[in-house]
């Protein structure tokens, strides 16, 4: 049999697209929330009412599929509506088990439905790749849910073993991949039970749509149950959030790409700098996680990185303000380039020191973003 087409290719044709009646090749928006009945009160066509399915989902979500090497995908309203989707399959008694410092609001809800809902909840330190094994409760866990790289620390977990130390515990595992998309990663071939993407990020790439992903490999009772909780919770995703969704993963490759290759270099460039305590990215061979970032990484190693000032929380901050190309924002993945004071956004349940910046790496010329560091620790001693 022929090999399929490059990821880069299926992006960029977004499943081939072309309409019979025109000729046109881009979807167009469907915006209808129902869907007509004939005399006998068949629907005339495969769908009823846009909270269960519609035509945009349709198109994005065998794209999304196809991506991962899934056989079924679904798109939220935003990442968080798939997070809390997941977690709503959920039985009383049920143990999950989540790494201690990872995207702080997925651990938020969480810990809200551990308190709410009679569920364990164990945290490990992704620093240590015993420390997961360590916490698994065989037969009493039912969730193990990584994220790699970690979010703010881009420490790597290895989705191989943490797949296999979840399957030997009877556990299912769920890998949020928002920062190592499929273009690099796909987490289903390193044996990852479920793919989620906040798919606001680098899916599509130009920081004006809220979306979530999720990509399954099996259809089974779970994915069932996360299908209904979608349509009962009404966490679809919006018309043209699909369509303007759609048109940002044609570019998601070419993006990456880029974002990568400046990460790497800015990162290089800072290390070492007197200025800073450290910099994080996997990309560096100096990286703990490098080796397995190489393994599951295969098309660069992303656009963030995070920088720890040498400096108290008034110096960190200081140099975040002095940032002029960099913009003073939260989020990821988009095509400019973001400068973040983390603790400050994470709030309460927090472990990420006060000295780091987390920088989100756009597509603009590298060496305005280098220039741009540079001046901001230039002050820093
Ligand atoms: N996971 C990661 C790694 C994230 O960075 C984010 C958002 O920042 C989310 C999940 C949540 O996704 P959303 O903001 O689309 O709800």
């Amino acid at each position: 049999m022929p090999p399929g087409p490059h990821l880069e290719t299926t992006l960029a044709q977004a499943n081939h697209y072309l309409d019979p009646a025109t000729g046109a090749i881009v979807p167009p928006v469907q915006p209808s929330t129902t869907y007509a009945r004939d005399e006998r009160y068949e629907l005339i066509g495969p769908y009823s009412y846009a909270r269960s399915h519609a035509p945009g989902h349709d198109a994005l979500e065998r794209l999304a599929a196809e991506l991962d090497g899934g056989t079924d995908a679904q798109a939220f309203s935003s990442g968080l509506a798939a997070v809390a989707a997941v977690l709503e399959t959920l039985d009383p008694g049920d143990h999950v088990v989540a790494p201690r410092i990872m995207y702080h609001g997925a651990q938020d809800w969480m810990r809200r439905v551990a308190a709410k809902r009679g569920i364990g909840l164990s945290l490990f330190d992704s620093a240590r790749p015993e420390a997961l094994r360590e916490v698994l409760r065989p037969g009493e866990t039912s969730l193990v849910w990584i994220e790699t790289p970690i979010n703010p620390t881009w420490d790597i977990i290895d989705i191989e073993s943490a797949a296999a130390a979840a399957h030997e515990a009877g556990a299912f595992i769920v890998v949020d991949s928002t920062v190592a998309p499929p273009v690099t990663t796909r987490a289903l071939d390193h044996g990852a039970d479920l793919v989620f993407h906040s798919a606001t990020k680098y899916l599509n790439g130009h920081s004006d749509v809220v979306a979530g992903l999720l990509v399954t490999r099996d259809v089974e009772e779970r994915w069932e149950e996360i299908k209904l909780v979608r349509t009962l919770m009404g966490g679809v995703l919006g018309a043209f959030e699909a369509w303007l969704l759609l048109r940002g993963m044609r570019t998601l490759a070419i993006r990456f790409e880029r974002a990568s290759a400046s990460a790497l270099r800015v990162a290089r460039h800072l290390e070492g700098h007197p200025g800073l305590e450290s910099v994080l990215y996997p990309g560096l061979s100096s990286h703990p996680g490098h080796h397995v970032a190489k393994k599951q990484m295969r098309n660069g190693f992303g656009g963030m990185l995070s920088i720890c000032v040498n400096g108290d929380f008034a110096a960190t901050q200081a140099v975040a303000n002095r940032a002029r190309v960099f913009v003073r924002a939260t989020s990821l993945g988009g095509v400019e380039s973001l400068i973040e004071h983390r603790t400050v956004v994470e709030g309460a349940h927090s472990h990420v020191p006060e000295n780091l910046l987390r920088l989100s790496i756009g597509i603009e010329h590298v060496e305005d973003l280098i220039a741009d560091l540079d001046q901001a620790l230039g002050d820093v001693p």
